[in-house]
């Protein structure tokens, strides 16, 4: 990891080391066209007031000759460069202008427009990468705040209202026994909603800010599967679905607790989005010094729209089932498949199930 970063800043001081020269070598040739525009324009001048015989042919002793010459050519030279000097300036006033805006929140701001010096509209085009990168960086904050704020809220606010009903209850026995156990399961339901949420939120906040993985031990993984499985039997048992096994036998090194919890997500979606009777199919093969591990359902399967978010955080595609889930899920999944240095490829569609590959470095 830190040589990697070491390479990098030696890539990146290599490439700021080769605009800085041919920056200079741009300045130099600027200054060096000033000059030579400024002696020809002047020559011209010169020459042209003397065809026009508006100086007389030899008007001046040699010593002032190159005095004015060279006075003719600095005011010509620093007209010149004025001009010239605003092309560079410009451009490097919108940025500081545009700068000050980001420094104060706005990340819409973008510098336009091109310049005839290339590293300066290679700032210009790497301001606005920064400016976008930090408008959408912006963004998914933001959406993160709105879902976390409104995965939260929903339950709490339930509570709270069954909560008073009961209160009220106590005082003037309006409610009747069968409401009664109504409102104390909502109550229930709901606050054990809360904390799979705060759990799950606390889980992939744990798995993002970690870099490298703890508590390593070797294991067998179609053990685990089978475990995890038995784990979720009430979930398929009472719904009549029949999973299907075909394990070869593997050892596994990683953390054991952390990979139970991507079997347990995606195999509890697997079920979930399964109907009453369907099948389950697991299969775990050692190829090519990976693991490969599928989980496959018939259940309701994925249109290419929401196939294109399922691992965003608090997305969910099956809005009916909101309550299920918190959209979660996948976002720890894809977080643990990333750490274990592996990948997780879905393929679905519509109404003909899914299967998602997990394929894991041996
Ligand atoms: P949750 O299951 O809590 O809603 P996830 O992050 O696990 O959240 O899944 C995100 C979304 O991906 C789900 O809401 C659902 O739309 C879709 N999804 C995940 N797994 C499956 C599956 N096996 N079949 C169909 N849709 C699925």
């Amino acid at each position: 990891m830190k040589d990697e970063n070491s390479k990098n800043r030696c890539k990146s001081n290599d490439t700021d080391c080769k605009s800085l020269s041919s920056l200079r070598t741009a300045f130099t040739l600027l200054v060096f066209a000033i000059f030579t525009s400024a002696v020809m324009i002047t020559s011209v001048l010169v020459i042209l007031l003397c065809k026009m015989g508006l100086i007389p042919k030899v008007i001046m002793p040699p010593a002032v000759l190159p005095l004015v010459t060279l006075l003719a050519c600095t005011i010509i030279g620093t007209i010149l460069s004025s001009f010239v000097g605003r092309l560079v300036i410009n451009p490097l006033r919108s940025l500081i202008v545009a700068n000050k805006e980001i420094k104060r929140g706005n990340y819409h701001v973008r510098v336009s427009g091109q310049t005839p010096i290339g590293e300066l509209n290679a700032l210009i085009q790497s301001f606005n990468d920064m400016a976008d990168e930090l408008e959408s960086t912006n963004l998914f904050r933001n959406d993160f705040i709105n879902n976390f704020s409104h995965e939260f809220k929903t339950p709490i606010v339930s509570i709270r209202g069954f909560a008073r009903q009961l209160q009220k209850d106590n005082e003037h026995h309006l409610l009747t026994d069968g409401q009664r156990k109504e409102y104390t399961d909502i109550i229930a339901y709901e606050s054990d909603r809360l904390v799979r949420l705060s759990s799950n939120i606390l889980m992939l906040t744990k798995f993002e800010n970690q870099q490298i993985v703890t508590d390593k031990t070797e294991f067998y993984l179609d053990e685990q599967l089978r475990h995890v499985l038995l784990i979720l039997e009430k979930q398929w048992s009472s719904r009549s679905i029949e999973p299907e096994l075909d394990l070869e036998e593997v050892k596994y090194n990683f953390n054991e607790e952390m990979l139970s919890q991507m079997w347990l997500n995606l195999i509890g979606n697997a079920i979930k989005f399964s109907p009453d009777g369907g099948t389950v199919k697991i299969r775990c093969k050692k190829k090519e010094g990976c693991v490969v591990v599928d989980i496959i359902d018939c259940g309701e399967g994925m249109d290419s729209d929401t196939l294109r978010r399922i691992f965003d955080k608090f997305y969910q595609g099956d809005t009916s089932r909101r309550s299920d889930g918190n959209g979660l899920g996948l976002a720890i999944v894809k977080r643990i498949a990333e750490l274990a240095n592996g990948e997780i490829t879905v393929k679905s569609e519509k109404g003909k199930g899914s299967t998602f590959r997990v394929k894991l470095p041996l």
